[in-house]
């Protein structure tokens, strides 16, 4: 408990107060999830539908969770009713699911368009033209119970910093990008999911808002 109060504490002392810090919680036990929220943080990121729906269950109702890992369309339907923020989305066939569930519970459901960013191959999203081709299209705006908010990515997993800084520019101009083209179908389009515990100064030097951090918060998984 001190030491995480303590983590907690540091890392926000290094966030800018414009950047929100979303703790990933994934695989921590709910006890830990209790004492970060006891520690004042109400933004959680989880990665596997059924994980986050256990611990929704039990933990306070004013808790922000984010659906952070790959969201297969048949479970969209568990985390509809309280989602706060989906950073996963990567395909229009998730889009349209995500906009049937959110109506059939009478919300309207933030989601991030998560991009493909690393020289990987494992990771989720759409390429950068994909995305701006399913965007010049306008499907992604026609969905009543969807509010674009942005975009996500996800750097390489290296110690190249050029390398992750160059990836997380990249997004930042994509970023800026569909803003300015799209900003009258898209007004609330403002938040840019990038940066981890490895990687997250960078991130925000290159223009996040938003970071997901687990291991500098509550230790090695
Ligand atoms: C696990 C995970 C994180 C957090 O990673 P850490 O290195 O533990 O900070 C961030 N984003 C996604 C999508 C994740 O799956």
């Amino acid at each position: 408990m001190e030491i995480l109060n303590e983590h907690i504490t540091n890392l926000l002392t290094h966030l800018p107060s414009a950047v929100t810090l979303v703790a990933v919680t994934k695989t921590r036990p709910v006890s830990v999830l209790q004492q970060a929220y006891d520690a004042g943080l109400r933004d959680f990121g989880e990665n596997r539908v059924q994980e986050m729906i256990q611990k929704q269950e039990v933990l306070p109702a004013d808790i922000r969770w984010h659906q952070i890992g790959h969201l297969q369309t048949n479970k969209v339907k568990y985390i509809a009713p309280f989602v706060h923020l989906i950073h996963s989305i990567d395909s229009l066939k998730l889009l349209e699911e995500t906009d049937r569930q959110a109506r059939k519970n009478n919300r309207v459901i933030d989601c991030l368009l998560q991009v493909y960013i690393a020289t990987e191959e494992s990771k989720f999203g759409f390429e950068p033209d994909e995305l701006l081709a399913l965007l010049g299209s306008g499907a992604a705006m026609s969905l009543p119970g969807i509010r674009v908010r942005g975009l996500m990515g996800m750097a390489s997993f290296s110690d190249d910093q050029a390398l992750v800084r160059r990836e997380f520019s990249g997004l930042k101009q994509l970023f800026d990008q569909v803003k300015s083209q799209f900003h009258q179908a898209l007004p609330d389009f403002n938040i840019l999911s990038m940066g981890m515990s490895g990687d997250y100064q960078l991130a925000i030097e290159e223009g996040s808002t938003m970071v997901r951090i687990g291991t500098a918060l509550f230790g090695e998984r």
